[in-house]
């Protein structure tokens, strides 16, 4: 089998050709310009990772949101699950800037982490 993957880790976008046996195994890689296109594609196929940003509801603050992002990657497979986490997560005002907001999402040991801060309402 083969599978087409555009590397993103650098704005190159380069396109990767991944040769996949029919037991799963990777038999090669082609199209990266550089060895991150080749650890990419691998990534990609063995174990697809993301990375998430987007917002967790602030209690008692000059806004209703603080905007925020997982430390690390995370399974591809639990994106869902994870946004379900941080969808019901509330914070308190104040929030600082870095402050972890959901504490190992959905087990995956990626905490999710404020990228603002949030001062509380006077
Ligand atoms: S293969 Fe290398 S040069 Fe191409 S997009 Fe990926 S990181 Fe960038």
């Amino acid at each position: 089998m083969t599978k087409k993957i555009t590397c993103v880790t650098c704005p190159m976008g380069c396109p990767i050709t991944v040769e996949i046996s029919d037991s799963g195994e990777i038999i090669s890689v082609s199209g990266n310009t550089c060895p991150r296109g080749k650890t990419y594609a691998e990534n990609e196929i063995t174990h697809p990772q993301r990375s998430l940003a987007t917002t967790v509801r602030v209690e008692g603050g000059v806004h209703n949101v603080v905007p925020c992002k997982s430390a690390g990657p995370l399974p591809k497979e639990k994106i869902f699950d994870c946004m379900e986490a941080i969808n019901k997560a509330r914070a308190n005002a104040p929030v600082a800037l870095g402050d972890v907001l959901v504490e190992n999402v959905c087990g995956t040991g990626v905490n999710i982490v404020a990228t603002n801060h949030c001062p509380a309402k006077i």
